[in-house]
């Protein structure tokens, strides 16, 4: 169990005190965070450390998670990929039977909360059950909107634009909404046991498990089995480089309830992977969080080559490890990444061969982008930031004495 104190030792006093101080004038008011799956993928990350730390701050919060059978994943899947620029068909039906799962959970739900925070399309037209009873609603968008396809988010906004307020991870996502639109990025949390510090004899009993020689070097990429995190992409980055440099390819990750696609991509991956025996695709199950740990402290060099991304935990969790980054230079992960001083940004499967090859190469340079990038890390992208400034969001919503916040 983490106790809020335990942040002084990382962020300093000041950091904890400010926010002890923040979460006093919510005394009485309740935080209702809804999303739509419990484990897997970011928003999960973030809301099972969250929560419980802002309810260590005495911030009475609850979390909800809305149910849906498999059509409705696959059409929220299928939203979640054409919001990302991925072509997708669809017909009055799904966007109809959409509605009718938000209708049914709206009925399921309570919306007990002073501040109602919906995560993410998948719930967002819950918010037809905002009622006249002073409760702030605050949608966050947690994914790429660069450039989403044109039917699906002028269906998303008939409903976002009937929130009170919105939040977005980075600047480049903001759309032209009748709403406020705030910049909040995500967070890691360095106590958890995904980023926490592990001993050695942790990390070797792991490495063994999963057949990693320590001697020789390891090249990583953990996450969900999804073609916008580009797996296959990375195996022919890793065939490029191996004719070069020695090294084993670690492909990681397990799904998410609310991703369907999940299977067939690990299918096509172990299809490409073709029983190279220096190519591990591990699936993990939920709750592998020491794993995922020790699969990044392991590794000579992490990769993210997504395509699209909301804002890439698992750059900031490589780097918080003092990582060598290499990762797509799409959504969030920019804001993390200084090209050449807080990893390196890449744009193609050539470019990012060439980086990979460079950093195995060159252990220094690798080292120094590692160190700074966990100072970027520490300085803009922990959870008590994060927290902070939910808090002064629901302050500036909830507080009428703030009501210019809103405007
Ligand atoms: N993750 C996990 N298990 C997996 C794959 C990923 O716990 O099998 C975690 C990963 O460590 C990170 C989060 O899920 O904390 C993924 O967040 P990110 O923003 O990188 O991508 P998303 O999945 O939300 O697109």
């Amino acid at each position: 169990m983490v106790n809020i104190d335990d942040y002084r030792k990382i962020t300093g006093d000041e950091t904890v005190d400010g926010l002890l101080i923040i979460a006093g004038k919510l005394e009485g008011r309740m935080i209702q965070h809804i999303n739509s799956t419990a484990v897997g993928g970011g928003v999960a990350e973030i809301l099972t450390r969250m929560v419980p730390l802002l309810k260590q701050l005495n911030v009475n919060t609850r979390w909800d998670v809305i149910k849906g059978d498999e059509k409705f994943f696959a059409i929220t899947k299928a939203f979640h990929n054409a919001l990302h620029g991925v072509r997708e068909e669809f017909r009055k039906d799904d966007f109809e039977y959409f509605l009718e799962v938000n209708r049914t959970n709206a009925e399921e739900i309570s919306f007990d909360g002073d501040m109602v925070f919906v995560h993410d399309p998948q719930p967002v037209a819950l918010i037809e059950k905002k009622i006249s009873s002073g409760s702030r609603w605050a949608w966050r968008c947690h994914i790429d909107f660069t450039n989403p396809q044109e039917d699906v988010i002028r269906f998303l906004e008939n409903y976002i634009n009937m929130y009170d307020s919105s939040v977005f991870s980075a600047p480049a996502f903001a759309r032209k909404l009748s709403i406020p639109q705030i910049l909040i990025s995500p967070s890691i949390d360095p106590l958890s046991d995904k980023n926490k510090e592990l001993s050695d004899e942790i990390i070797s009993n792991i490495a063994e498990k999963f057949g990693l020689d320590r001697s020789r070097p390891i090249v990583s990429q953990i996450s969900r089995f999804d073609y916008l995190k580009d797996p296959l992409g990375v195996i022919e980055v890793y065939r490029k480089v191996k004719k070069y440099n020695d090294c084993q390819l670690v492909l990681a990750g397990g799904g998410a309830t609310d991703d369907p696609e999940g299977m067939k991509v690990l299918n096509e991956v172990y299809a490409s992977a073709n029983g190279d025996p220096d190519i591990h695709v591990i699936f993990l199950p939920p709750s592998s969080d020491i794993e995922i740990n020790v699969l990044q402290r392991i590794s000579n060099v992490v990769l993210q080559k997504s395509l699209k991304e909301g804002f890439g935990l698992t750059v900031a969790e490589a780097l918080w490890k003092e990582k060598p980054v290499i990762a797509g230079a799409v959504g969030g992960i920019p804001l993390q990444i200084k090209h050449q001083y807080s990893g390196i940004l890449s744009y193609t499967i050539d470019g990012t061969a060439f980086y990979l090859k460079q950093l195995l190469n060159e252990p220094v340079f690798a080292k120094e982008l590692g160190i700074n990038g966990k100072n970027h890390i520490k300085n803009n992208f922990l959870i008590t930031r994060h927290i902070r400034d939910y808090l002064l969001l629901f302050l500036s919503l909830l507080d009428k004495d703030m009501k210019f916040l809103n405007e």
